[in-house]
């Protein structure tokens, strides 16, 4: 997969910013162009029948038809692919495409899937609402208690899933612990990375069989484009390949244009938003109006200790609590920031604020928000890539107006 890129193919391992402007791309493309062209074909042709026989036959690597794969998101695939240190990488059309598209492969009639339960509120509805349909049965037990997850481990339990960082808790998942489980009771494992990307953490090391990212954030990076990925082994992914095919949750050239694009910034906008995530956490910290941060890289976060061991950098996302706050007074701090805009999503240049009680979880009952910690007083800051010393100043208003 990896050996048409001559940086990816070497056996000294480049570093993430070469790998994420040089991996999975040829040395020369069409015309000398130095960018990957936008191939716009719905169908691709053949010269004649034997070409056709040739190529079902596995004679000949080539495009088929655009619900299949196009030559453009072949190349974001070997570079994410390189980024992730995983064989095969398999994009979908959004974060909640991939997911669904691992599921559905993975899980049959009568099968378990257990989840921690900090997760993605539609990753867990896809489960309680639609799995549910198929006979698929899904266990929630607590973040990071393991020993929950070993003891609902049962004959049918095909799936181990989990977020790391979680959102918008944050907590980190101890990955080797939990490929270990995987492992133990022969149950596959998927870590949705989002929230760390590549570049914070490589969840294939430890052991995990699939990563999965909505590169509709960090891996995308400037809030233009929604897309999802797998990362795992060439022959498990193998059924979540062909099941994309059916299901074409498939991403346009255009789109996968820009993700090629957003990806050459990667370790840039990484480190700095590492750096605003770090920043704009110790501020918040010290902050008399504020009374918790939810953040790994404080050493004030209950897994901060994991996190460290772990992860290279803690990300940009920060959440934290008003103190003595009630939901619309914390609505005015959210309203009273100058440079945020507020909006859901997050990992993009601009920096974004949100209420969860507000954005995601409104319609949810009090007893419910309580069941997946949604305070009245949480606010979820994304920072972008403007500068710290800007955004805490703004923030340091808010606080005060
Ligand atoms: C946004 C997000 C998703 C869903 O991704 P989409 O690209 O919006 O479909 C899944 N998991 C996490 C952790 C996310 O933040």
């Amino acid at each position: 997969m990896r050996t048409q890129s001559s940086v990816a193919s070497d056996n000294k391992s480049p570093g993430s910013s070469t790998l994420a402007v040089h991996a999975g791309e040829a040395r020369r493309k069409v015309v000398d162009s130095i960018t990957d062209p936008i191939v716009c074909a719905a169908t691709f042709t053949f010269p004649n029948t034997q070409a056709i026989i040739d190529f079902i036959e596995q004679k000949q690597p080539r495009e088929e038809y655009g619900r299949y794969g196009n030559p453009g998101e072949k190349v974001v695939e070997r570079k994410l692919a390189a980024l992730e240190g995983g064989e095969e990488a398999l994009l979908f059309s959004s974060g909640m495409a991939a997911m669904v598209g691992l599921l559905m492969a993975k899980l049959n009639a009568g099968d378990e899937v257990i989840f921690f339960d900090e997760c993605y509120h539609r990753s867990r509805e896809f489960c309680a609402k639609h799995l549910s349909r198929f006979g698929v049965v899904t266990r929630q037990v607590k973040a990071c208690d393991y020993d929950a997850m070993e003891s609902a481990i049962d004959d049918n339990t095909r799936l181990l899933v989990s977020e790391s960082p979680t959102n918008p808790h944050l907590s980190i998942v101890d990955l080797e612990r939990f490929a270990e489980i995987g492992k133990q009771y022969h149950v596959e494992t998927l870590i949705d990375a989002t929230l760390a990307t590549p570049f914070n953490a490589q969840p294939i090391e430890y052991g995990i069989d699939y990563v999965l990212h909505s590169a509709t954030k960090y891996l995308g990076g400037h809030n233009d484009l929604l897309a999802g990925v797998i990362i795992g082994g060439e022959e498990q992914m193998a059924p979540v390949r062909n099941l994309r095919g059916i299901m074409g949750a498939i991403n346009s050239p255009h789109n996968m244009y820009l993700l090629e694009r957003g990806l050459k910034t990667f370790e840039l906008r990484m480190q700095r938003q590492n750096a605003n995530g770090q920043a704009v956490a110790e501020f918040l910290e010290q902050h008399p109006r504020v009374e918790q941060v939810y953040y790994p890289g404080l050493e004030s976060h209950p897994y901060h200790e994991v996190a460290t061991r772990t992860m290279k950098g803690f990300g940009g996302l920060v959440t934290f609590l008003v103190k003595d706050a009630d939901w619309r007074t914390t609505a005015n701090i959210v309203d009273a920031v100058g440079i945020p805009r507020i909006a859901p999503s997050l990992g993009g240049v601009e920096s974004l604020i949100e209420q969860p009680l507000v954005m995601s979880y409104y319609e949810c009952t009090p007893e419910e928000r309580r069941q997946f910690g949604i305070l009245d007083n949480m606010v979820r800051y994304s920072c972008g890539i403007e500068n710290k010393e800007d955004l805490i100043a703004d923030l340091e208003q808010a606080l005060e107006a």
